[in-house]
């Protein structure tokens, strides 16, 4: 495998970051999570602007203009001969000493990794997924932005350990309001009464690219469509739900903490949802 790294393309054995690289040291660095789908890079500008506004964010200046990213993103699918892939584009602080200071980092390192990925089983697209409520809370926005895709996951993987401890593959994670702020990897999405809600970035929510194309496709067909404040009560009263993200994609989710939501199977306008999805991540992006 051929990994992207600070203007190379390497063997991914060779594709190795410095131990003092702040990225590493303090998670200080930004991500996109991207996929390629028959050839297709779906939706790589919207990507590659969240990326600008991350990096705006924590004061880094990245290293190559949209326009060498979009090509470097390009190439190492290219260089791997893939066409359905997921990518990895991180730009981290760079090389520093102990200390925090991010200006005493002369340099970010970039590097994009295009590899495959494993999904969710094929049998929760179909069935739906059973989800859980954890302890854990979202950072709140005040204390760090959650539009910024930052290395800072921790938050989230605390998440996901109790998800897995509970059994679940995913979880909801409220806000410290009791807000539900997003997954630990998704946004999440509930039908009521025909309309659509998901809580917004100011609750604690990723503005994901999946979701920005649900609000998209709703639109087109005609589906009420809005942010607002949801509470546990409101997913459990839901008619539907279904969860989004660049891995993820689109995906029914029926239970939460063992509660059915709806009528415990993916519901018409979730299954709606996913097939224009479907369509939508083949034509809608930049062709390698
Ligand atoms: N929330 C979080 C915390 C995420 O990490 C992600 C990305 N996996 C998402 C939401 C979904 O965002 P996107 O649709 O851009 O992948």
């Amino acid at each position: 495998m051929k990994v992207y790294l600070d203007g190379k393309f390497v063997d991914s054995e060779q594709a190795t970051i410095s131990v003092f690289d702040h990225g590493l040291l303090y998670g200080d660095g930004i991500f996109e999570g991207i996929r390629l789908y028959g050839g297709n890079v779906f939706r790589l500008e919207e990507h590659l602007e969240r990326l600008e506004y991350s990096a705006k964010a924590i004061m880094l200046e990245l290293p190559l203009s949209r326009q060498e990213l979009s090509w470097a993103t390009c190439e190492t699918c290219r260089q791997n001969g893939l066409t359905d892939a997921y990518i990895r584009l991180v730009v981290t602080r760079g090389v520093g000493d102990l200390g925090l200071a991010p200006w005493l980092c002369p340099k970010p390192s970039l590097f994009i990794i295009a590899s495959k990925i494993a999904l969710y089983p094929k049998e929760h697209y179909e069935n739906g997924l059973a989800i859980v409520t954890v302890p854990t809370r979202r950072i709140n926005p005040a204390a760090l932005p959650p539009t910024i895709k930052s290395l800072n996951y921790l938050n989230n993987i605390l998440g996901k350990i109790e998800a897995r401890q509970f059994g679940a593959l995913e979880a909801i994670m409220l806000n410290d309001q009791g807000y539900v702020a997003e997954c630990t990897a998704d946004n999440v999405f509930i039908v009521q009464k025909g309309e659509m809600f998901t809580p917004p970035s100011s609750q604690g929510a990723l503005r994901g690219i999946t979701r920005s194309t649900i609000f998209d496709l709703a639109r087109e067909l005609g589906i009420t469509i809005r942010e607002g404040n949801l509470t546990r009560h409101d997913l459990w009263c839901a008619d539907e739900c279904f969860l989004t993200g660049s891995g993820a994609e689109v995906i029914p989710t029926v239970k939460l903490d063992g509660r059915q939501i709806g009528n415990g199977k993916p519901g018409p306008i979730t299954r709606k949802i996913l097939e224009a999805f479907r369509e939508r991540v083949l034509v809608d992006g930049t062709r390698i």
